[in-house]
């Protein structure tokens, strides 16, 4: 019989906090109901708690819950509520792993990420580049919010993995802000040997194929494998200071099976966490 490893723990638990945040999608909503089926999908007991690396991860999991948000569109009170949060958990010294809601979440997030950590190098999952400008006069739309957190100087490097529906106002707005957006096409030229931490990685499950994660509201084919993103998450150096999933939208989903590939993004997003103190 094969002992169980010992449980690796590298400083304080990894906060898991749900942000059921969805009024600011531009196309279908049903992300705010993502959090507790990702926690379902998690505790279903279809799995064991361990990495693919043997890493015993979900004890080391502390749930903080669900915000309690309007999730009014362009609401900046519920934009500064997640900044409020985030910055709360992280003054305590933990990583937080956020579950959304549509990407909308990300950019309150990473206004808090960068009071905590200069430098930061952000890693952005996603069929889209997420940079509009402007889009359906929102400037808290899912499809801007790297172009919010780009304005504001939240991070010093954005790296875009999977991109394939990108506008030439996109193109245009990676160019003026440095962003190194790299296609679904082009995946074998990034380079993980660059990357330097801090790092924040930014999941967005439309970045994977509608195949293997229907339960997006915005199918591209094209996209990437499972294996593909496990892949760069184990490519990720440290510190690893945090991450989010968004974009699941569980009315979408085909037998919870984007459920099942979020939760075990989640569960090895935590490992490689606790292993890249
Ligand atoms: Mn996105
Ligand atoms: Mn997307």
């Amino acid at each position: 019989m094969v002992s169980a490893r010992p449980t690796r723990s590298v400083g304080p638990p990894i906060a898991v906090l749900g942000i059921p945040w969805d009024a600011n999608s531009s196309h279908r909503f049903g992300c705010a109901a993502a959090p507790g089926a990702i926690r379902a999908a998690l505790h279903s007991g279809s799995g064991n708690d361990a990495t693919e690396h043997g890493v015993h991860v979900v004890p080391e999991l502390r749930d903080v819950g669900d915000l309690d948000l309007a999730n009014e569109r362009a609401s900046t009170a519920d934009a500064d509520a997640i900044t409020a949060a985030l910055d709360e958990q992280l003054a305590t010294g933990r990583r937080v792993i956020s579950l959304g809601g549509d990407h909308a979440i990300t950019y309150p997030i990473l206004r808090a990420v960068a009071r905590h950590h200069s430098d930061l190098t952000v890693v952005h999952i996603d069929a889209h580049p997420d940079l509009y400008d402007d889009f359906d006069d929102n400037p808290l739309s899912h499809a801007s919010p790297f172009a919010r957190a780009l304005e504001d100087g939240c991070m010093a490097r954005l790296v875009q993995l999977g991109i394939r529906t990108a506008t030439q106002h996109s193109f245009e707005q990676a160019e003026r802000f440095g962003v190194e957006m790299i296609g679904a096409r082009d995946l074998a030229s990034f380079d993980a040997s660059t990357l330097r931490g801090p790092i924040y990685l930014t999941v967005d499950l439309d970045g994977l194929d509608p195949a293997v994660a229907p339960g997006v509201s915005h199918h591209e084919p094209g996209g990437l494998t499972v294996r593909e993103v496990l892949d760069v998450i184990d490519t990720l150096p440290g510190p690893f200071v945090g991450a989010d999933i968004v974009e699941y939208n569980p009315s979408r989903d085909v037998v919870e099976m984007t459920a099942m590939v979020a939760a075990k993004l989640l569960k090895e997003i935590a490992g490689r966490m606790l292993s890249t103190a």
